[in-house]
């Protein structure tokens, strides 16, 4: 009969034990987690219920669809209701989100909704966009089971910002219920109301930079859209500051991946796509700089160059 000895529980094993569990698990936690302490997705859905409840002149809430799990997929529509506009006449969207890889929340993409709305009238650019018939997209959330779980992916472990149709390397796409839904929901959206996805921020962690097009090998923006991607690119080193890189994803991260969202917003929509990656622990921190970021964007988009 197999019987344990009492020296098998010793402290000391114990100890040691717990101490190689921890140095097995630190450098993924490390690797993978923005370490900016997240609340329950329900917390963001009331405030995003709220939101609307608080506001119904200036903002939609559009429920797009639902998660693998069956979570809701929540985004809000920020716009002057009742503006008449001229027939034929584009409209600008902006569209913003944010942790579509679930461990990567920077509690920026959830705050912003709120303070625009509440600062719509007292902020000069973002005032003169909605008045000029702009809408402002958001999804503080993309992947809410991602999120709920703490993970990069999906319910299905995949990764969704991989899960966009990207033309010019025959990728796909819309395979996962998230990617799919949102795009239906966008592209009619935008069809709709004869909009144009002037320009597109996802908000990741944790690499410290604003990366541009395209997140694959073996292609270059035009010089005119790469000086269009630059201007916004200086205005992060100038408001965040130096220590944020910019430049195409393929370099600045040296990899490279079919499906980004953005390589989408710019293919498709020839948009000014960004993803910023935010600073692990500390970029919740800079909220009020990526508000004054988002007043000289407007600013940008206000005053559009010949
Ligand atoms: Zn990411």
């Amino acid at each position: 009969m197999l019987k344990l000895r009492q020296s098998e529980f010793s402290p000391g094993i114990l100890a040691f034990g717990l101490s190689l569990a921890l140095t097995l698990t630190q450098p993924l936690l490390a690797k993978s987690d923005s370490r900016i302490a997240c609340p329950p997705y329900e917390s963001i859905e009331q405030e995003i219920v709220q939101l609307a409840e608080e506001f119904p002149d200036w903002v939609d809430h559009i429920r797009y669809g639902s998660s693998n799990e069956g979570r809701e997929l929540h985004l809000l529509r920020l716009a002057k209701k009742g503006l008449a506009s001229a027939p034929g006449a584009v409209r600008q969207a902006v569209y913003i989100d944010g942790v579509i890889h679930g461990n990567e929340y920077l509690h920026i993409e959830d705050r912003l909704p709120r303070y625009f709305l509440e600062n719509r009238e007292t902020l000069p650019q973002l005032k003169t966009f909605l008045d000029q018939g702009g809408v402002v997209y958001m999804v503080p959330i993309f992947n809410p089971d991602g999120y709920a779980a703490h993970q990069r992916g999906n319910a299905n472990g995949k990764d969704l910002n991989r899960d966009f149709p990207l033309l010019i390397k025959n990728h796909q796409g819309l395979h996962e219920i998230e990617t799919q839904d949102f795009v239906a929901y966008l592209e009619e959206d935008l069809r709709r109301d004869n909009r144009k996805l002037a320009l597109s921020m996802n908000y990741h962690c944790c690499d410290g930079s604003l990366l541009e097009p395209w997140s694959v090998n073996g292609f270059e923006l035009p010089p005119t859209d790469l000086a269009a991607h630059q201007v916004i690119g200086e205005l992060v080193r100038k408001i965040l500051g130096t220590e944020y890189r910019v430049g195409k994803t393929s370099d600045i991260l040296a990899t490279t991946h079919a499906g980004t969202a953005k390589d989408y917003f710019y293919e498709h929509h020839h948009a000014l796509a960004f993803t910023f990656e935010g600073l692990r622990a500390s970029e919740d921190r800079n909220f009020s700089k990526h508000v004054q970021l988002w007043e000289r964007i407007f600013a940008v988009l206000n005053h559009p160059q010949p």
